[in-house]
């Protein structure tokens, strides 16, 4: 998969490109990161990239010209060859969900703009058909870490970028449920143990404990979640149907 970032800051984006998981896929070039700055397409002679709005107010809006050139650069001279989504990561868009995620994760090619200051001339919105995305219901300085939740969350789901793509079916949301409580060695620490169950070998009992954990979680904390989970459950066995009955009656 192809991510175009229009940004100032391209040095932020490090934190992704360089390490861990998104690092290696990088590196194997399953993904490819394309870090545009933007003020390298400023023609003025101070790489000015922001100006004042016009009707007042505070802060600094980003210019049409250096962003328009840089996409002209990903596009055409026409923008023609814009078939790409391109979106611009603003508090005022869709939140971003895994719905979303999922959605981007399938296209080939994307190409994100990230704002700063007061956000974006308008136009470079309306005329690159641009999406707005955002990532909460909170103001952040610029639109950087936000394109980096959004990078993070849509490669993991790009075939070869996570190691078991089990993992995926089994992670909070992703499945429907959040997800049930892990543990790791040592058995007991501080006085603190594991729950016995997870060392019995039956992993039919395993699974069904962490699948009532799932449940319980999800009703206590997401009962929307929980809700469109149960209403979309097919046939279970009998054990399933006991755990879940314990669950729905438990207050
Ligand atoms: N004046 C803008 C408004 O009220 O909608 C906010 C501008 S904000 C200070 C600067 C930039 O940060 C935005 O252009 C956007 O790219 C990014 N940003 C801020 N909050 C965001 C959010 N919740 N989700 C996505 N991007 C955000």
């Amino acid at each position: 998969m192809k991510i175009n970032i229009l940004t100032q800051f391209p040095e932020m984006f490090a934190a992704i490109t360089s390490e861990s998981i998104l690092g290696r896929a990088v590196q194997n070039g399953i993904l490819e990161i394309r870090l545009i700055n933007i003020r390298d397409y400023s023609t003025d002679k101070h790489l000015k990239t922001d100006d004042t709005p016009f009707g007042g107010g505070a802060g600094m809006v980003m210019l049409c010209q250096p962003a328009f050139d840089a996409l002209k650069d990903i596009y055409g001279p026409q923008g023609a060859g814009a078939k790409h989504r391109i979106l611009y990561m603003s508090p005022r868009g869709r939140v971003l969900g895994q719905d979303l995620i999922e959605e981007l994760a399938g296209e080939g090619e994307i190409t994100i703009l990230c704002g700063h200051y007061e956000g974006v001339d308008q136009r470079i919105i309306d005329a690159w058909g641009m999406e707005e995305v955002s990532i909460g219901d909170y103001v952040l300085t610029g639109g950087e870490l936000a394109a980096m939740v959004l990078v993070d969350a849509v490669s993991r789901l790009v075939p070869g970028v996570l190691g078991s793509p089990k993992s995926l079916c089994e992670e909070s949301i992703y499945s429907g449920l959040l997800e049930y409580p892990q543990y790791t060695k040592p058995r007991e620490y501080e006085g603190l143990a594991v729950p016995e169950l997870l060392f019995n070998g039956n992993h039919k009992l395993i699974h069904e404990w962490q699948w009532e954990q799932s449940l319980m979680l999800t009703k206590e904390r997401r009962p929307d979640l929980f809700e469109k989970y149960v209403k979309g459950l097919g046939k279970l066995s009998k054990s399933e149907q006991k755990i879940l009955d314990k669950v729905l009656k438990d207050e």
